[in-house]
């Protein structure tokens, strides 16, 4: 089996690594932090949960090829409720606008 080495256990190295092993490679991912998440870690402290950067998920509007890619790889699903706000931010890919 081949092997692919992933440096960095944040979304892109843990999505690289889901489509790695998806596509049947012997997937190694090397992390210099405790845990993995990268900058979407959070963590507890006195009571208290700590968000280290991830507010809201780009991309988790159905209308955007980036759904699909939260799809394939786990991070929605249809169990997990998606509130839509009133849009101050626009994401674009491909001409397309969501
Ligand atoms: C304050 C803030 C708020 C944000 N809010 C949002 C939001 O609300 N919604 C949203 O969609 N996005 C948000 N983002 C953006 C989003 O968090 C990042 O785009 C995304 O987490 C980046 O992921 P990444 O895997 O590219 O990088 P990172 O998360 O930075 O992961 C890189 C990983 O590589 C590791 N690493 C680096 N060098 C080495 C090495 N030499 N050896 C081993 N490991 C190494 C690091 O420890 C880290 O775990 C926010 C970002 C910030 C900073």
């Amino acid at each position: 089996m081949k092997k692919v080495i992933i440096v960095g256990a944040g979304i892109a190295g843990l999505t690289a690594g889901i489509y790695a092993l998806q596509s049947g490679f012997d997937v190694t991912i090397y992390e210099s932090h405790t845990i993995p998440g990268g900058a979407c870690t959070s963590w507890c402290r006195k009571g208290y949960l700590f968000e280290g950067a991830m507010h809201w998920l780009t991309g988790s509007s159905p209308k955007t090829s980036l759904n699909k890619l939260w799809r394939e790889v786990s991070a929605l699903d249809d169990s997990v409720n998606i509130y839509n706000r009133d849009p101050f931010y626009t994401f674009e890919h491909n001409g397309q606008r969501a």
